[in-house]
């Protein structure tokens, strides 16, 4: 499952922004938004999706009950994103 920023709680620090290793976060109109289709939960990468970790605002980096995926499904999406990319 893809995570999702709460617009209304997110105090625009930047943490998370640099430390997606699927360059997911986007900075936009003054707000920050994941987008899904890259989102993997940092699956792949690491134990605990990082943007959850970094963010100093407690619930603002949360599951998107939008986009349900498992964890084959994230990982999958990960190698297709690098491997169409290059990257890792
Ligand atoms: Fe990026 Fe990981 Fe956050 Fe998803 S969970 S937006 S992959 S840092
Ligand atoms: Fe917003 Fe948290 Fe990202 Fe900072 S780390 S920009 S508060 S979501």
């Amino acid at each position: 499952m893809a995570l999702m920023i709460v617009t209304d709680s997110c105090a625009a620090c930047d943490a998370c922004v640099p430390e997606c290793p699927n360059e997911a976060i986007a900075h936009k109109k003054g707000l920050y938004v994941i987008d899904w289709e890259r989102c993997t939960e940092c699956v792949g990468f690491y134990d605990e999706p990082q943007c959850a970790a970094v963010c100093p605002i407690g619930a603002t980096c949360i599951a998107d009950p939008h986009h349900p995926e498992g964890r084959e499904e994230l990982m999958a999406k990960k190698q297709r994103l690098h491997a169409a990319e290059g990257m890792r």
